[in-house]
C-alpha cells in the first residue's frame, strides 16, 4: 500500500505532513511521488489566504478521475479541512476523508472508516500536543522541526489561524528537550522550534527563554532556530541568549504586518510602530549582525496612501534581509472580513512598490556578502546557480561549486563570489 501527501503552507503544515507520513509508515504504507500508484492521497494545505484554498479544490478536482479505476482514498487535511469541515463533502463529494490539524493522531481510524463512508475529525483534541515524536517521518535531512505549542490566543482581525488551530496549548519542556536530543543523536545539526506564537510558550513557571536555553544546551546541536515570534511578546532575554550562544542562529522572523499605528490598531496587533522599531534596535544591540525577516500585509481594509508610506518607512528603517508580503485576503469569520476593502488595483500597485523597495534593500544587503567566507550547512544538489546548495546561520541560501561531492548535513566554508536576488553564490574553500 502506498501514500502520497502534498503540502502547501508554513513549517507547521510541513511538520503535520511529516507526522501523517510517520503514522502511515507505521501501519505499513510506503511513500510514493506517483499519484497513479498511491492508495491514499492526502492534500494538506494552509488557509491564511484565499489563493491556496482555491488551489486545493482545483487539485482535488484534478485527482478525482484517479478514483474511477481504483479504490483510492482522497483526503483533505490541515487548515482548509478544519475551516470547511463537513462542507468539504458538499463541495467535493468524492473526497473520502476530512481531518483538521489537531486530529492527526486519529488518521488510522479515519482511514479505516473512509473505506466505507465519509470520515471526518475536525475536533481540537487536547492531546494533539503530545504527539509521539518517534513516529515522525522527517522530510528534511538537515533540519528537525519540533512542535513546542499548538494554536494561537491572539485575535489579529485578519487571521484565520485561531479558527483553524484552536487555543494555545503548550508541550512540556521535558518532551521538547528529549525530542531535540533524539534529533541530534540521529544526526541532525539543526533544530527549529515551531509554534504560531512561540514567545508565549510557558510550562510550570518556565518561559520561552528558559526553553531556548535548555535546548541550546544539548551537546552536538549546532544550529537552533524558532518561529513564529510576535513583537508584543518577544522577550529580550531571548535576544541576550542569541547574542551569547553560538548555536542560536542570528536570524529572526519578526512579522510587523503594517507600519501605520492606525492600521496596527485595527489589526489588533497590540504594538505600535515605535514599539516595534525600539524592539528591533534592542535586539540589534544584543545580537550584532542579526538578519531580520518579516511578514507584511498590503491593502488591509482602510489602508490609505499615508498608512502605506508608513509601512515603506519601516521597511527602509529596518532593512530586512527578507520580507514576505501579501495582499490582504478576507478570511471567513474574521473581523476584517466585513471591513471595506481597498480596491484591488490599488492594493496590487502598492504591493509592487513594496516588492520593488525590498528588492533594492535585499540586493544591497546580499551584495555585502561578496568576498566573505560563510559556514554553510549542506542541504544537497542545487536547483540553480551552482552544483550544491546549503544555508548560512542567518538563513541565506548559498549555491556553491566544489571539487568533491559534499555530504548532506555537513558544514563547509564557502567563499561568496556573487550575490543574486534571493541567494548567494560561492566556492568551497578546500
Ligand atoms: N502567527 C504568525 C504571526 O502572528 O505573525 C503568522 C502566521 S500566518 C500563517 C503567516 C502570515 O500570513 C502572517 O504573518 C500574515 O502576514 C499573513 N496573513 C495572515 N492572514 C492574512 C490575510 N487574511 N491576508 C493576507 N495575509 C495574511
Amino acid at each position: 500500500m502506498k501514500y502520497m501527501i502534498k503540502t502547501w503552507g508554513c513549517q507547521m503544515n510541513v511538520l503535520d505532513s511529516d507526522k501523517m507520513g510517520g503514522i502511515l509508515q507505521g501501519i505499513g504504507y510506503e511513500a510514493t511521488d506517483d499519484e497513479r500508484e498511491a492508495d491514499v492521497i492526502l492534500l494538506n494545505t494552509c488557509s491564511v489566504r484565499e489563493g491556496p484554498e482555491n488551489k486545493v479544490f482545483t487539485e482535488l478536482g484534478r485527482l478525482k478521475p484517479l478514483k474511477k479505476d481504483r479504490r483510492v482514498i482522497l483526503g483533505l487535511v490541515g487548515c482548509v479541512a478544519q475551516q470547511e469541515k463537513a462542507g468539504v463533502f458538499k463541495r467535493a463529494p468524492y473526497v473520502d476523508l476530512v481531518m483538521g490539524p489537531r486530529a492527526v493522531r486519529n488518521l488510522p481510524e479515519l482511514l479505516a472508516q473512509a473505506r466505507y463512508q465519509h470520515a471526518i475529525d475536525t475536533q481540537f483534541h487536547d492531546d494533539s500536543i503530545l504527539f509521539p515524536d518517534q513516529v515522525i517521518a522527517r522530510s528534511s535531512a538537515t533540519k528537525a522541526y519540533i512542535t513546542i505549542m499548538e494554536g494561537c490566543n491572539k485575535r489579529c482581525t485578519f487571521c484565520i489561524v485561531p479558527t483553524t488551530r484552536g487555543r494555545e496549548t503548550y508541550r512540556p519542556m521535558s518532551a521538547i528537550v528529549d525530542e531535540a536530543r533524539r534529533a541530534v543523536d540521529a544526526g541532525y545539526k539543526e533544530v527549529e522550534l515551531l509554534g504560531q506564537n512561540v514567545n508565549c510558550w510557558k510550562c510550570e513557571g518556565l518561559r520561552f527563554q528558559d526553553l531556548l536555553a535548555a535546548v541550546s544546551d544539548i551537546p552536538g546541536l549546532r544550529r537552533l532556530r524558532f518561529t513564529t515570534s510576535h513583537p508584543r511578546h518577544f522577550p529580550l532575554e531571548a535576544a541576550d541568549l542569541m547574542g551569547e550562544r553560538d548555536n542560536i542562529c542570528n536570524y529572526l522572523h519578526l512579522p510587523v504586518q503594517a507600519g501605520s499605528d492606525r492600521i496596527l490598531k485595527v489589526m489588533r496587533r497590540q504594538y505600535d510602530r515605535a514599539w516595534y522599531l525600539d524592539l528591533i534596535d534592542a535586539i540589534r544591540a544584543r545580537v550584532p549582525g542579526i538578519a531580520f525577516s518579516t511578514d507584511i500585509i498590503v491593502g488591509f481594509p482602510g489602508e490609505s496612501e499615508e498608512d502605506f508610506q508608513e509601512t515603506l518607512g519601516v521597511v527602509r528603517r529596518v532593512e530586512y534581509d527578507t520580507a514576505f508580503s501579501f495582499r490582504f485576503s478576507p478570511r471567513p469569520g474574521t473581523p476584517a472580513e466585513g471591513m471595506e476593502a481597498v480596491p484591488e488595483a490599488v492594493a496590487r500597485e502598492r504591493h509592487q512598490r513594496l516588492l520593488d523597495l525590498q528588492l533594492q534593500i535585499q540586493t544591497r544587503r546580499f551584495a555585502a556578502y561578496e568576498g566573505r567566507v560563510v559556514e554553510v550547512l549542506v542541504e544537497g544538489k542545487s536547483k540553480k546557480g551552482g552544483q550544491f546548495s546549503g544555508r548560512t546561520e542567518d538563513n541565506k541560501v548559498v549555491n556553491f561549486t566544489t571539487a568533491r561531492v559534499p555530504a548532506v548535513n555537513s558544514f563547509l566554508d564557502v567563499k561568496i563570489t556573487r550575490s543574486a536576488v534571493n541567494s548567494l553564490v560561492g566556492e568551497v574553500i578546500e
